[in-house]
């Protein structure tokens, strides 16, 4: 069945058997810490698979034992996502953060060499810099205006080839909606891997995913998102995801196991309801965000517009957008005219749309990137990156777009 429907189709029923829990329509809150074993036996099965003492034999799956472990409202959720991105197994935390430094703590060791690009989220960008760094994990990072040979010749000079474990991408990229190409970026890990050493490739796919962009098939070895935007997408809850083969997400729950930050049952049962509707969710988004890209790029008080459905076309970014995306997504930036004053002066006039930082969720939500979101971003980066003081962020929601438009003219006027 799972090969033969949509993900849309299969987001209320897929991996969840009524019989087994009443014949309930939906899945129950398995709200417990613990599972009964039947067998003494079966208890010491599930834990060789659990601590990765031994391979799985076919067909054999992961009995449940603990809710750090694993539990049915986890698995479900788990087997729903992976139904997205078309990969073999995925792993929930308790948050978009503590499913990236999971990934960079089991893939990157003292000594290693992680390859970047900027800019990253911030917190992104706060772990590698601080503890990354003081673990003795060397970062470097590039920007969507290096090409291959450029970033080559950076990991060279860095005297450390022979360390680079990593490649971490964020694309788009948070607030300027800059692409880079993950297709590069395999080829740059494999020139840089060998027998021994395999570099793999995570990807940051909160802006675009699960829906618009499968990093997967472009050549990243991870998927990584914050849960917390578009999949829960009603800004009430936190979590994480990753996705992969089921040789290295097997690696990430090991450690998930020992650090403890796997998702609840009621944050995994929150999101299994917000997958229901993400496609309808996420579409009526795109649509209002043209419509809004439309109005803000030919409004005489707007200096610029960042978003993908208004690249150009001939470029390199157009190139990119077109291969690795399937819409223009709902995240847009734009540059108002003036600075910080106006900018404020304009988002304290707003009514409908509400101040605060986030994205992804069913409300359009707007804020200041340069004060807020990216405040800890040294002033040179910032504007390195873009980040300017007349720059404001707007993650559009499901209202009408009229309502929307109404409420910018307003404020802008
Ligand atoms: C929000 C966000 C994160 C962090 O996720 P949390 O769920 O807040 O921990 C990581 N990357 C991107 C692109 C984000 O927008």
């Amino acid at each position: 069945m799972k090969d033969t429907l949509h993900p849309e189709s299969l987001m209320m029923t897929y991996g969840y058997k009524p019989e087994l829990s009443e014949g309930a329509v939906k899945s129950p809150i398995f709200q417990t810490s613990t599972f009964v074993f039947q067998t003494a036996e079966e208890g010491k099965a599930f834990f060789e698979i659990a601590y990765g003492l031994r391979e799985k034999a076919k067909g054999e799956e992961l009995g449940l034992i603990y809710s750090r472990i694993n539990n049915p409202n986890l698995e479900i959720l788990e087997n729903r996502l992976c139904l997205w991105d078309n990969a073999e197994d995925s792993a929930v935390f308790e948050s978009g953060m503590s499913a990236i430094s999971t990934v960079l703590l089991e893939f990157l060791k003292p000594g290693d060499l992680l390859l970047y690009s900027c800019p990253t989220y911030g917190g992104t960008d706060h772990f590698i810099h601080h503890f990354l760094k003081e673990i003795g994990v060397d970062s470097i990072g590039f920007t969507h205006e290096q090409d291959k040979k450029e970033i080559i010749q950076l990991i060279r000079e860095s005297g450390k080839e022979e360390k680079l474990a990593f490649i971490y991408l964020e694309t788009p990229a948070n607030p300027t909606n800059d692409l880079i190409d993950i297709s590069v970026c395999r080829e740059v890990a494999d020139y840089f891997s060998n027998p021994d050493k395999k570099v793999r490739i995570g990807v940051d796919n909160t802006y675009m995913g699960p829906l618009w962009a499968h990093p997967l098939q472009h050549g990243a070895d991870l998927v990584i998102y914050s849960a917390t935007k578009y999949i829960g997408g009603h800004s009430d809850l936190i979590a994480g995801a990753v996705l992969g083969n089921a040789e290295l997400i097997q690696r990430v729950k090991v450690l998930r196991t020992f650090l403890g930050n796997m998702a609840s049952p009621h944050t995994c049962w929150l999101l299994l309801r917000s997958l229901e509707t993400l496609k309808v969710r996420m579409e009526q988004q795109r649509r209002n965000a043209e419509q809004l890209a439309h109005f803000l790029n030919n409004h005489p008080k707007i200096e610029k517009v960042y978003y993908l459905g208004l690249i150009e076309e001939g470029t390199k970014a157009f190139e990119i957008y077109k291969k690795q995306y399937t819409s223009p997504g709902a995240m847009l930036s734009f540059e108002i005219k003036g600075g910080e004053k106006e900018a404020f002066y304009f988002l304290n006039q707003l009514k409908l749309i509400k101040l605060a930082v986030s994205l992804g969720s069913t409300e359009s939500l707007i804020q200041h990137p340069a004060t807020m979101t990216h405040a800890g971003v040294n002033p040179e980066s910032k504007l390195k990156m873009g980040i300017t003081d007349n720059l404001i962020r707007l993650s559009v929601g499901v209202e009408h777009y009229e309502d929307l438009i109404g409420d910018i003219e307003q404020a802008l006027s």
